[in-house]
Protein backbone atom coordinates (compact mmCIF):
# COMPACT_ATOMS: atom_id res chain seq x y z
CA UNK A 1 0.00 0.00 0.00
CA UNK A 2 0.86 3.36 -0.13
CA UNK A 3 -0.10 6.57 1.44
CA UNK A 4 -3.40 8.72 1.03
CA UNK A 5 -3.53 12.25 -0.09
CA UNK A 6 -6.12 14.55 1.49
CA UNK A 7 -6.00 17.36 -0.69
CA UNK A 8 -7.66 20.45 1.89
CA UNK A 9 -9.57 23.66 0.37
CA UNK A 10 -12.14 24.77 2.13
CA UNK A 11 -12.88 22.05 4.25
CA UNK A 12 -10.82 22.53 6.92
CA UNK A 13 -11.69 20.11 10.07
CA UNK A 14 -11.03 16.91 10.69
CA UNK A 15 -14.84 15.70 11.93
CA UNK A 16 -17.59 15.14 9.07
CA UNK A 17 -15.36 14.96 6.55
CA UNK A 18 -16.08 12.03 3.79
CA UNK A 19 -12.86 12.85 1.86
CA UNK A 20 -10.61 12.02 5.54
CA UNK A 21 -12.90 8.86 5.15
CA UNK A 22 -11.96 7.85 1.73
CA UNK A 23 -8.19 8.77 2.91
CA UNK A 24 -8.06 6.77 5.91
CA UNK A 25 -9.54 3.63 3.89
CA UNK A 26 -7.38 4.14 1.26
CA UNK A 27 -3.82 5.20 2.88
CA UNK A 28 -4.27 1.74 5.46
CA UNK A 29 -1.31 1.79 7.89
CA UNK A 30 0.65 3.88 5.25
CA UNK A 31 -1.51 6.89 6.64
CA UNK A 32 -2.61 9.91 4.97
CA UNK A 33 -0.88 13.21 3.77
CA UNK A 34 -2.90 15.73 4.43
CA UNK A 35 -1.91 18.81 2.13
CA UNK A 36 -2.84 22.25 1.60
CA UNK A 37 -1.80 24.35 -1.11
CA UNK A 38 -1.71 28.37 -1.44
CA UNK A 39 -2.69 29.08 -4.74
CA UNK A 40 -1.67 32.54 -5.87
CA UNK A 41 -4.42 32.67 -8.38
CA UNK A 42 -6.98 32.47 -5.41
CA UNK A 43 -5.28 34.69 -2.87
CA UNK A 44 -4.27 37.20 -5.32
CA UNK A 45 -7.56 36.60 -7.43
CA UNK A 46 -10.57 39.18 -8.02
CA UNK A 47 -11.72 38.43 -4.72
CA UNK A 48 -8.25 38.97 -2.43
CA UNK A 49 -8.05 39.70 1.14
CA UNK A 50 -5.28 40.41 3.62
CA UNK A 51 -8.29 39.75 6.52
CA UNK A 52 -9.76 36.77 4.76
CA UNK A 53 -5.71 35.69 4.23
CA UNK A 54 -5.00 36.09 7.84
CA UNK A 55 -7.81 33.95 9.50
CA UNK A 56 -7.26 31.44 6.96
CA UNK A 57 -3.72 30.59 8.18
CA UNK A 58 -4.66 30.44 11.86
CA UNK A 59 -7.73 28.42 10.52
CA UNK A 60 -4.86 26.19 9.36
CA UNK A 61 -2.87 26.37 12.27
CA UNK A 62 -5.62 24.91 14.32
CA UNK A 63 -6.16 22.65 12.16
CA UNK A 64 -2.69 21.55 11.90
CA UNK A 65 -2.64 21.54 16.07
CA UNK A 66 -5.73 19.34 15.47
CA UNK A 67 -3.94 17.07 13.61
CA UNK A 68 -0.59 16.71 15.58
CA UNK A 69 -2.76 15.69 18.51
CA UNK A 70 -4.45 13.07 16.70
CA UNK A 71 -1.15 12.03 15.76
CA UNK A 72 -0.80 13.55 12.14
CA UNK A 73 0.92 16.96 10.47
CA UNK A 74 -0.35 19.11 8.06
CA UNK A 75 2.13 19.41 4.64
CA UNK A 76 2.47 22.73 3.09
CA UNK A 77 3.17 23.87 -0.28
CA UNK A 78 2.58 27.36 -2.72
CA UNK A 79 1.89 27.17 -6.01
CA UNK A 80 -0.02 25.45 -8.76
CA UNK A 81 -1.82 22.65 -6.90
CA UNK A 82 -1.90 20.31 -10.07
CA UNK A 83 2.24 20.50 -10.15
CA UNK A 84 2.55 20.38 -6.83
CA UNK A 85 -0.02 17.32 -6.10
CA UNK A 86 1.37 15.50 -9.17
CA UNK A 87 4.87 16.39 -7.12
CA UNK A 88 4.02 14.43 -3.87
CA UNK A 89 2.14 11.82 -5.83
CA UNK A 90 5.87 10.94 -7.88
CA UNK A 91 7.74 11.54 -4.44
CA UNK A 92 5.78 9.12 -2.31
CA UNK A 93 4.13 6.56 -4.61
CA UNK A 94 0.79 7.66 -3.55
CA UNK A 95 -2.23 5.92 -6.08
CA UNK A 96 -5.24 7.97 -4.55
CA UNK A 97 -5.95 12.05 -4.00
CA UNK A 98 -9.17 12.30 -1.88
CA UNK A 99 -10.58 16.51 -1.91
CA UNK A 100 -14.28 17.62 -1.23
CA UNK A 101 -16.18 18.23 -4.04
CA UNK A 102 -16.30 22.46 -4.70
CA UNK A 103 -18.91 24.25 -7.31
CA UNK A 104 -17.75 27.90 -8.52
CA UNK A 105 -16.71 27.70 -12.02
CA UNK A 106 -12.94 28.52 -10.91
CA UNK A 107 -12.37 25.23 -8.36
CA UNK A 108 -13.66 23.02 -10.96
CA UNK A 109 -11.30 23.75 -13.85
CA UNK A 110 -8.47 23.85 -11.10
CA UNK A 111 -10.16 20.52 -10.20
CA UNK A 112 -9.95 19.10 -14.09
CA UNK A 113 -6.12 20.13 -14.19
CA UNK A 114 -5.48 18.96 -11.08
CA UNK A 115 -6.79 15.66 -12.13
CA UNK A 116 -5.02 15.55 -15.53
CA UNK A 117 -1.86 16.40 -13.41
CA UNK A 118 -2.75 13.58 -10.69
CA UNK A 119 -3.69 10.90 -13.58
CA UNK A 120 -0.75 11.53 -15.82
CA UNK A 121 1.77 11.53 -12.09
CA UNK A 122 -0.07 7.63 -11.77
CA UNK A 123 -2.71 8.63 -9.32
CA UNK A 124 -6.49 9.12 -9.57
CA UNK A 125 -8.26 12.53 -8.23
CA UNK A 126 -11.65 11.54 -5.83
CA UNK A 127 -13.59 13.80 -5.22
CA UNK A 128 -16.41 14.15 -2.32
CA UNK A 129 -19.62 15.68 -0.86
CA UNK A 130 -19.11 17.87 2.32
CA UNK A 131 -19.56 21.48 1.01
CA UNK A 132 -22.94 21.35 1.12
CA UNK A 133 -25.76 19.73 3.55
CA UNK A 134 -27.08 18.03 0.69
CA UNK A 135 -25.05 15.02 -0.55
CA UNK A 136 -26.25 15.54 -4.02
CA UNK A 137 -27.15 19.44 -5.26
CA UNK A 138 -27.93 18.08 -8.15
CA UNK A 139 -30.67 15.89 -8.05
CA UNK A 140 -32.19 19.04 -6.53
CA UNK A 141 -34.65 19.50 -9.54
CA UNK A 142 -38.36 20.64 -10.67
CA UNK A 143 -40.37 18.47 -11.32
CA UNK A 144 -39.48 19.33 -14.92
CA UNK A 145 -36.24 18.19 -14.71
CA UNK A 146 -34.23 21.90 -14.23
CA UNK A 147 -32.53 23.24 -11.34
CA UNK A 148 -34.67 25.47 -9.23
CA UNK A 149 -34.00 29.30 -9.68
CA UNK A 150 -36.80 29.80 -6.78
CA UNK A 151 -35.73 29.37 -3.24
CA UNK A 152 -38.92 28.25 -1.48
CA UNK A 153 -39.77 25.02 -4.00
CA UNK A 154 -35.66 24.41 -3.75
CA UNK A 155 -35.58 24.47 0.03
CA UNK A 156 -39.04 22.37 -0.15
CA UNK A 157 -37.08 19.41 -1.92
CA UNK A 158 -33.75 20.11 -0.55
CA UNK A 159 -35.50 19.90 3.46
CA UNK A 160 -36.76 16.10 1.91
CA UNK A 161 -33.40 15.06 0.30
CA UNK A 162 -32.31 11.96 2.33
CA UNK A 163 -29.18 12.94 4.48
CA UNK A 164 -25.50 10.81 4.48
CA UNK A 165 -24.55 10.15 7.62
CA UNK A 166 -22.71 12.12 9.78
CA UNK A 167 -18.91 11.19 10.40
CA UNK A 168 -17.26 11.33 13.40
CA UNK A 169 -13.80 12.60 14.25
CA UNK A 170 -11.14 10.09 13.72
CA UNK A 171 -9.31 8.87 17.20
CA UNK A 172 -6.47 8.65 15.83
CA UNK A 173 -4.82 9.87 12.93
CA UNK A 174 -0.64 8.99 11.13
CA UNK A 175 1.16 11.41 8.43
CA UNK A 176 4.32 9.17 7.09
CA UNK A 177 7.62 11.37 7.73
CA UNK A 178 8.53 13.53 4.32
CA UNK A 179 9.14 17.05 3.05
CA UNK A 180 5.75 19.00 4.87
CA UNK A 181 7.14 22.12 3.77
CA UNK A 182 6.82 25.78 5.87
CA UNK A 183 3.41 27.48 6.57
CA UNK A 184 3.88 31.11 5.14
CA UNK A 185 3.69 34.20 7.31
CA UNK A 186 1.10 36.40 5.54
CA UNK A 187 4.15 38.82 4.60
CA UNK A 188 5.42 35.91 3.18
CA UNK A 189 1.72 35.88 1.06
CA UNK A 190 1.95 39.34 -0.09
CA UNK A 191 -0.02 40.74 2.70
CA UNK A 192 0.63 43.52 5.63
CA UNK A 193 -0.14 41.90 8.94
CA UNK A 194 -2.16 45.53 9.67
CA UNK A 195 -4.52 45.23 6.83
CA UNK A 196 -5.67 41.64 8.54
CA UNK A 197 -6.70 43.22 11.56
CA UNK A 198 -10.25 42.84 12.92
CA UNK A 199 -12.07 43.58 16.13
CA UNK A 200 -13.47 40.85 17.79
CA UNK A 201 -12.94 37.45 15.43
CA UNK A 202 -14.39 34.28 15.95
CA UNK A 203 -11.76 32.17 17.42
CA UNK A 204 -10.57 30.27 14.32
CA UNK A 205 -10.86 26.67 13.71
CA UNK A 206 -12.67 23.29 14.27
CA UNK A 207 -12.58 23.12 18.10
CA UNK A 208 -13.94 26.17 18.11
CA UNK A 209 -16.38 26.12 15.58
CA UNK A 210 -18.07 22.87 16.85
CA UNK A 211 -18.27 24.37 20.45
CA UNK A 212 -19.67 27.34 19.50
CA UNK A 213 -22.31 25.93 17.35
CA UNK A 214 -23.09 23.77 20.12
CA UNK A 215 -23.69 26.43 22.66
CA UNK A 216 -25.80 28.38 20.02
CA UNK A 217 -28.11 25.35 19.55
CA UNK A 218 -28.37 24.51 22.98
CA UNK A 219 -29.22 28.71 24.06
CA UNK A 220 -25.93 28.77 26.55
CA UNK A 221 -24.62 32.48 24.40
CA UNK A 222 -25.94 35.30 26.28
CA UNK A 223 -27.44 36.63 22.74
CA UNK A 224 -30.13 33.58 24.18
CA UNK A 225 -29.14 32.07 20.78
CA UNK A 226 -30.92 29.35 18.63
CA UNK A 227 -34.16 29.82 21.37
CA UNK A 228 -34.46 33.59 20.67
CA UNK A 229 -33.56 33.60 16.75
CA UNK A 230 -37.27 33.24 15.14
CA UNK A 231 -38.22 36.51 17.43
CA UNK A 232 -34.41 38.20 16.94
CA UNK A 233 -32.97 37.66 13.77
CA UNK A 234 -34.09 40.41 11.56
CA UNK A 235 -33.05 42.97 15.29
CA UNK A 236 -30.22 44.54 13.98
CA UNK A 237 -28.66 44.22 17.92
CA UNK A 238 -29.27 41.45 18.64
CA UNK A 239 -26.34 38.13 17.64
CA UNK A 240 -27.26 35.87 14.84
CA UNK A 241 -25.08 32.38 15.20
CA UNK A 242 -22.53 33.76 13.57
CA UNK A 243 -21.42 30.53 11.91
CA UNK A 244 -20.74 31.86 8.41
CA UNK A 245 -17.00 32.21 9.14
CA UNK A 246 -16.65 28.99 10.42
CA UNK A 247 -18.98 27.23 7.47
CA UNK A 248 -17.02 29.43 5.12
CA UNK A 249 -13.74 27.82 5.97
CA UNK A 250 -15.32 24.69 6.97
CA UNK A 251 -14.30 24.49 9.90
CA UNK A 252 -17.61 23.67 11.00
CA UNK A 253 -19.55 20.86 8.99
CA UNK A 254 -22.89 22.20 7.17
CA UNK A 255 -24.38 18.61 7.81
CA UNK A 256 -23.50 18.83 11.79
CA UNK A 257 -24.44 22.37 11.99
CA UNK A 258 -28.42 21.45 10.43
CA UNK A 259 -28.12 17.86 13.11
CA UNK A 260 -27.23 20.50 16.06
CA UNK A 261 -30.46 22.85 14.80
CA UNK A 262 -32.83 20.43 14.46
CA UNK A 263 -31.72 17.74 17.83
CA UNK A 264 -32.50 21.26 19.68
CA UNK A 265 -35.71 21.77 18.22
CA UNK A 266 -37.76 24.55 19.32
CA UNK A 267 -39.56 27.26 16.89
CA UNK A 268 -36.26 28.79 15.84
CA UNK A 269 -34.99 25.29 14.49
CA UNK A 270 -36.85 25.27 11.57
CA UNK A 271 -35.85 29.13 10.69
CA UNK A 272 -32.38 28.74 10.93
CA UNK A 273 -32.49 25.61 9.20
CA UNK A 274 -34.32 27.40 6.29
CA UNK A 275 -31.14 29.90 5.96
CA UNK A 276 -29.00 26.74 6.16
CA UNK A 277 -30.82 26.12 3.00
CA UNK A 278 -30.05 29.01 1.59
CA UNK A 279 -26.58 28.47 1.18
CA UNK A 280 -26.78 25.02 -0.32
CA UNK A 281 -29.34 27.74 -2.57
CA UNK A 282 -26.52 29.35 -3.65
CA UNK A 283 -23.60 26.75 -3.98
CA UNK A 284 -26.38 25.36 -6.27
CA UNK A 285 -26.63 28.68 -8.46
CA UNK A 286 -22.81 29.00 -8.88
CA UNK A 287 -22.86 24.81 -9.73
CA UNK A 288 -25.75 25.28 -12.03
CA UNK A 289 -25.51 28.36 -13.49
CA UNK A 290 -21.42 29.48 -12.70
CA UNK A 291 -21.90 32.52 -15.54
CA UNK A 292 -23.81 34.03 -12.34
CA UNK A 293 -20.46 34.64 -10.75
CA UNK A 294 -19.97 37.59 -13.24
CA UNK A 295 -22.90 37.87 -14.67
CA UNK A 296 -26.32 39.30 -13.85
CA UNK A 297 -28.94 36.01 -13.94
CA UNK A 298 -31.34 38.43 -15.06
CA UNK A 299 -30.92 38.26 -19.05
CA UNK A 300 -32.90 41.57 -19.23
CA UNK A 301 -31.06 43.58 -16.31
CA UNK A 302 -27.79 43.09 -18.18
CA UNK A 303 -28.83 46.35 -19.85
CA UNK A 304 -28.69 47.86 -16.58
CA UNK A 305 -26.73 51.64 -16.84
CA UNK A 306 -25.04 52.13 -13.61
CA UNK A 307 -23.63 55.00 -12.60
CA UNK A 308 -19.68 55.73 -12.04
CA UNK A 309 -19.19 58.06 -8.74
CA UNK A 310 -16.24 57.16 -6.91
CA UNK A 311 -17.00 59.83 -3.91
CA UNK A 312 -19.99 58.38 -3.32
CA UNK A 313 -18.99 55.30 -3.50
CA UNK A 314 -16.03 56.10 -1.02
CA UNK A 315 -18.74 57.77 1.07
CA UNK A 316 -20.74 54.25 1.58
CA UNK A 317 -17.01 52.51 1.91
CA UNK A 318 -16.14 54.74 5.09
CA UNK A 319 -19.87 54.43 6.03
CA UNK A 320 -20.08 58.67 5.83
CA UNK A 321 -23.77 58.56 3.90
CA UNK A 322 -25.45 60.45 5.98
CA UNK A 323 -28.27 57.41 6.52
CA UNK A 324 -27.31 56.18 10.06
CA UNK A 325 -28.42 52.94 9.55
CA UNK A 326 -26.24 52.53 6.46
CA UNK A 327 -23.32 54.28 8.07
CA UNK A 328 -23.65 52.30 11.45
CA UNK A 329 -23.20 48.90 9.37
CA UNK A 330 -20.51 49.75 7.26
CA UNK A 331 -18.32 50.98 9.90
CA UNK A 332 -19.20 47.15 11.48
CA UNK A 333 -17.89 46.10 8.32
CA UNK A 334 -15.19 47.73 8.39
CA UNK A 335 -14.12 47.00 12.08
CA UNK A 336 -14.80 43.41 12.52
CA UNK A 337 -15.13 41.94 9.78
CA UNK A 338 -18.65 40.97 9.67
CA UNK A 339 -22.30 42.70 9.20
CA UNK A 340 -25.75 41.66 10.25
CA UNK A 341 -27.78 40.05 7.59
CA UNK A 342 -30.94 42.80 7.64
CA UNK A 343 -27.98 45.24 7.39
CA UNK A 344 -26.40 43.85 4.08
CA UNK A 345 -29.33 44.01 2.52
CA UNK A 346 -29.70 47.58 3.54
CA UNK A 347 -26.57 49.01 2.24
CA UNK A 348 -26.37 46.73 -0.71
CA UNK A 349 -29.78 48.29 -1.96
CA UNK A 350 -28.48 51.57 -0.79
CA UNK A 351 -25.45 51.09 -3.29
CA UNK A 352 -27.67 49.96 -6.11
CA UNK A 353 -31.06 51.64 -5.70
CA UNK A 354 -29.82 54.92 -4.17
CA UNK A 355 -26.51 55.50 -5.25
CA UNK A 356 -26.97 53.06 -8.63
CA UNK A 357 -23.42 51.93 -8.41
CA UNK A 358 -22.92 48.52 -10.15
CA UNK A 359 -23.58 45.70 -7.33
CA UNK A 360 -20.13 44.73 -8.61
CA UNK A 361 -18.47 47.31 -6.36
CA UNK A 362 -20.52 45.58 -3.50
CA UNK A 363 -19.59 42.56 -4.04
CA UNK A 364 -15.98 43.32 -4.53
CA UNK A 365 -16.33 45.51 -1.41
CA UNK A 366 -17.55 42.98 0.87
CA UNK A 367 -15.33 40.13 -0.30
CA UNK A 368 -12.74 42.68 0.43
CA UNK A 369 -13.51 42.93 4.19
CA UNK A 370 -15.75 39.98 5.38
CA UNK A 371 -14.16 36.91 7.34
CA UNK A 372 -17.22 34.99 5.88
CA UNK A 373 -16.93 36.30 2.51
CA UNK A 374 -18.25 33.61 0.16
CA UNK A 375 -18.40 33.79 -3.75
CA UNK A 376 -21.66 32.00 -3.75
CA UNK A 377 -23.36 33.33 -0.61
CA UNK A 378 -22.33 36.92 -1.62
CA UNK A 379 -22.60 36.88 -5.09
CA UNK A 380 -25.97 35.44 -4.86
CA UNK A 381 -27.39 37.81 -2.04
CA UNK A 382 -26.27 41.31 -4.36
CA UNK A 383 -28.07 39.87 -7.37
CA UNK A 384 -31.13 39.31 -4.91
CA UNK A 385 -30.70 42.36 -3.72
CA UNK A 386 -30.18 44.26 -7.11
CA UNK A 387 -32.73 42.62 -8.54
CA UNK A 388 -31.03 41.12 -11.33
CA UNK A 389 -30.63 37.40 -9.52
CA UNK A 390 -32.15 34.16 -8.97
CA UNK A 391 -35.19 33.73 -6.56
CA UNK A 392 -37.17 37.29 -8.58
CA UNK A 393 -39.18 39.20 -7.46
CA UNK A 394 -39.48 43.30 -8.97
CA UNK A 395 -37.48 44.95 -8.13
CA UNK A 396 -39.49 47.84 -6.58
CA UNK A 397 -40.37 45.03 -3.80
CA UNK A 398 -36.23 45.20 -2.90
CA UNK A 399 -36.18 49.22 -2.40
CA UNK A 400 -35.17 49.34 1.16
CA UNK A 401 -36.40 52.83 3.21
CA UNK A 402 -33.09 53.10 5.60
CA UNK A 403 -35.25 55.48 7.53
CA UNK A 404 -37.65 52.59 7.96
CA UNK A 405 -35.82 50.41 8.14
CA UNK A 406 -34.14 51.68 11.20
CA UNK A 407 -37.00 52.29 12.72
CA UNK A 408 -38.28 49.35 12.47
CA UNK A 409 -35.01 46.97 13.31
CA UNK A 410 -33.22 49.15 15.72
CA UNK A 411 -35.98 51.29 17.34
CA UNK A 412 -34.12 52.17 20.84
CA UNK A 413 -31.05 53.41 17.98
CA UNK A 414 -28.33 50.43 20.01
CA UNK A 415 -26.75 49.50 16.76
CA UNK A 416 -26.50 52.61 15.46
CA UNK A 417 -25.08 54.39 18.37
CA UNK A 418 -22.76 51.63 18.87
CA UNK A 419 -21.21 52.10 15.19
CA UNK A 420 -21.60 56.10 15.07
CA UNK A 421 -20.60 57.18 18.42
CA UNK A 422 -21.22 60.94 16.98
CA UNK A 423 -24.68 60.39 17.04
CA UNK A 424 -24.86 59.28 20.78
CA UNK A 425 -27.01 62.42 22.33
CA UNK A 426 -29.57 62.51 19.45
CA UNK A 427 -32.58 61.63 20.33
CA UNK A 428 -34.23 58.19 20.08
CA UNK A 429 -37.09 60.02 17.95
CA UNK A 430 -34.71 62.22 15.76
CA UNK A 431 -31.99 59.42 15.16
CA UNK A 432 -33.36 57.91 11.87
CA UNK A 433 -33.19 61.22 10.14
CA UNK A 434 -31.06 63.49 12.26
CA UNK A 435 -30.77 65.93 9.56
CA UNK A 436 -34.18 66.75 10.02
CA UNK A 437 -32.75 68.25 13.92
CA UNK A 438 -33.21 71.94 14.07
CA UNK A 439 -29.52 73.65 15.24
CA UNK A 440 -31.05 74.14 19.17
CA UNK A 441 -31.70 69.94 18.84
CA UNK A 442 -28.15 69.71 17.12
CA UNK A 443 -26.36 71.56 19.76
CA UNK A 444 -28.66 69.86 22.23
CA UNK A 445 -27.38 66.58 21.25
CA UNK A 446 -23.77 67.50 20.79
CA UNK A 447 -24.10 66.64 17.00
CA UNK A 448 -23.88 69.73 14.20
CA UNK A 449 -25.04 67.86 10.78
CA UNK A 450 -22.62 68.54 8.47
CA UNK A 451 -19.99 68.78 10.85
CA UNK A 452 -19.42 65.96 13.25
CA UNK A 453 -22.35 64.06 11.22
CA UNK A 454 -22.64 63.47 7.52
CA UNK A 455 -25.92 65.23 5.54
CA UNK A 456 -27.32 62.69 3.50
CA UNK A 457 -25.19 62.34 0.10
CA UNK A 458 -28.86 61.67 -2.32
CA UNK A 459 -32.50 62.13 -1.15
CA UNK A 460 -33.88 58.55 -0.98
CA UNK A 461 -37.09 59.70 -2.15
CA UNK A 462 -36.09 60.67 -4.97
CA UNK A 463 -33.22 58.14 -5.56
CA UNK A 464 -36.14 56.07 -5.35
CA UNK A 465 -37.98 57.42 -8.45
CA UNK A 466 -34.72 57.56 -10.44
CA UNK A 467 -34.14 53.63 -9.67
CA UNK A 468 -37.54 53.30 -10.83
CA UNK A 469 -37.14 54.73 -14.27
CA UNK A 470 -33.78 52.76 -14.74
CA UNK A 471 -35.19 49.57 -14.04
CA UNK A 472 -38.33 50.36 -16.43
CA UNK A 473 -36.75 51.26 -18.73
CA UNK A 474 -34.63 47.58 -19.16
CA UNK A 475 -37.52 45.65 -17.94
CA UNK A 476 -39.84 47.16 -20.99
CA UNK A 477 -36.77 46.13 -23.82
C1 LIG B 1 -25.55 41.49 0.04
C2 LIG B 1 -25.31 40.23 0.86
C3 LIG B 1 -24.05 39.66 0.89
C4 LIG B 1 -23.82 38.49 1.64
N1 LIG B 1 -22.56 37.94 1.64
C5 LIG B 1 -22.34 36.78 2.32
C6 LIG B 1 -21.06 36.17 2.31
O1 LIG B 1 -20.12 36.65 1.68
N2 LIG B 1 -20.89 35.03 3.05
C7 LIG B 1 -21.91 34.47 3.76
O2 LIG B 1 -21.70 33.43 4.42
N3 LIG B 1 -23.14 35.01 3.75
C8 LIG B 1 -23.39 36.14 3.07
N4 LIG B 1 -24.63 36.70 3.10
C9 LIG B 1 -25.72 35.99 3.79
C10 LIG B 1 -25.93 36.37 5.27
O3 LIG B 1 -25.98 37.75 5.42
C11 LIG B 1 -24.85 35.80 6.18
O4 LIG B 1 -24.68 34.42 5.94
C12 LIG B 1 -25.22 35.98 7.65
O5 LIG B 1 -25.43 37.32 7.95
C13 LIG B 1 -24.08 35.44 8.50
O6 LIG B 1 -24.35 35.64 9.86
P1 LIG B 1 -24.78 34.43 10.79
O7 LIG B 1 -23.90 33.26 10.58
O8 LIG B 1 -24.87 34.99 12.17
O9 LIG B 1 -26.23 34.14 10.20
P2 LIG B 1 -27.47 33.34 10.78
O10 LIG B 1 -28.65 34.21 10.63
O11 LIG B 1 -27.20 32.81 12.13
O12 LIG B 1 -27.66 32.17 9.72
C14 LIG B 1 -27.03 30.90 9.85
C15 LIG B 1 -26.34 30.52 8.58
O13 LIG B 1 -27.26 30.41 7.50
C16 LIG B 1 -26.62 30.81 6.29
N5 LIG B 1 -27.32 31.98 5.75
C17 LIG B 1 -28.13 32.84 6.40
N6 LIG B 1 -28.64 33.74 5.54
C18 LIG B 1 -28.13 33.47 4.34
C19 LIG B 1 -28.26 34.05 3.05
N7 LIG B 1 -29.07 35.09 2.81
N8 LIG B 1 -27.55 33.53 2.04
C20 LIG B 1 -26.75 32.45 2.23
N9 LIG B 1 -26.58 31.86 3.41
C21 LIG B 1 -27.27 32.35 4.46
C22 LIG B 1 -25.20 31.19 6.64
O14 LIG B 1 -24.37 30.08 6.40
C23 LIG B 1 -25.29 31.50 8.13
O15 LIG B 1 -24.09 31.33 8.81
C24 LIG B 1 -24.89 37.88 2.35
C25 LIG B 1 -26.16 38.48 2.31
C26 LIG B 1 -26.37 39.64 1.58
C27 LIG B 1 -27.75 40.25 1.56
Amino acid sequence: MAPAILWYRRDLRVHDLPALQAAIESGGDDGVIPVFCFDDRLIHGRFASARRTGYLLETLKALDERWHDLGGRLWWRHGDPSKELAKIVDDTGATEVHATEDVTAFARARDDRASNAIEAAGATLHLHPGLAIAADLDAIQTQGGKPHIVFTPFSKVWAQQERRQLIKAPTSLHTPRGNRGDLPTLADLGFDAADAKVEDPPEPGEIAGVHHAGQWADGKLASGGLAKYEDLRSDLPSQTSRLSTYLHYGSLSPLLAERLVLDAGGPGSATFRNELAWRDFYLNVQRQFPHTATTEFQEKYRALKWEHDDEALQAWKDGKTGYPVVDAAMRQLNATGFMHNRARMVVASFLTKDLHLNWREGEAYFMHQLLDGDLASNNGGWQWTASTGTDPAPYFRRMFNPTLQQKKFDPKGEYVRRWCPELAGVPDKLLPEPWKMTPEQQADAGCVIGDDYPEPIVDHAEERGHAVERYQAVSAG
